[in-house]
């Protein structure tokens, strides 16, 4: 069987009065990712995890933020189109795990409907989907609260 791995990260500025979505979620928070589409930082991370994997170009490729028809976008869509792009080239997914490091609001109480969003896109099951959320120990941009970031790794075999 032929495996592939993949690595993907991003990073959002965060601004008082956005949405934040993370993971295809949307968080309780008073701040929101600065973006060209809904600014799901670990969705963008994962896309160019498996985009990698393929050995496809990158999310900024396939979906350019100078587009208007990705203005807004649920970064949702934006996974969904990446696992079509996937299968075309004969992959699937065997596991993807992922870190959020983000200051401030606690991630937990979502981490389940987050893996779940994740794996249904994913085709695979939640068991097969990580993801962590960390603090930076208020160093750095995300300790700071002026962005988050996600970094994503995923295996791919091909069918
Ligand atoms: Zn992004």
């Amino acid at each position: 069987m032929k495996l592939k791995t993949g690595i993907g990260i991003d990073v959002h500025r965060l601004e008082i009065g956005l949405d934040l979505w993370i993971g295809g979620i949307k968080i309780k928070s008073n701040k929101g990712c600065v973006a060209h589409s809904d600014g799901d930082v670990l969705l963008h991370a994962i896309c160019d995890a498996l985009l990698g994997a393929a050995g496809l170009p990158d999310i900024g490729h396939h979906f350019p933020d100078t587009s208007q028809e990705y203005k807004g976008i649920d970064s949702k869509v934006l996974l969904k189109k990446t696992v079509a792009l996937i299968e075309a080239k004969g992959f699937a997914v065997s596991n993807i795990d992922c870190v959020v490091c983000l200051q401030q609001p606690k991630l937990k109480d979502y981490i389940y409907d987050i893996k779940s969003c994740i794996a249904e896109i994913a085709n695979i099951s939640v068991e097969d989907v990580s993801v962590k959320a960390t603090t930076t120990e208020l160093l750095g941009f995300e300790g700071r609260e002026e962005g988050v970031s996600a970094y994503a790794t995923t295996l791919l075999y091909k069918l």
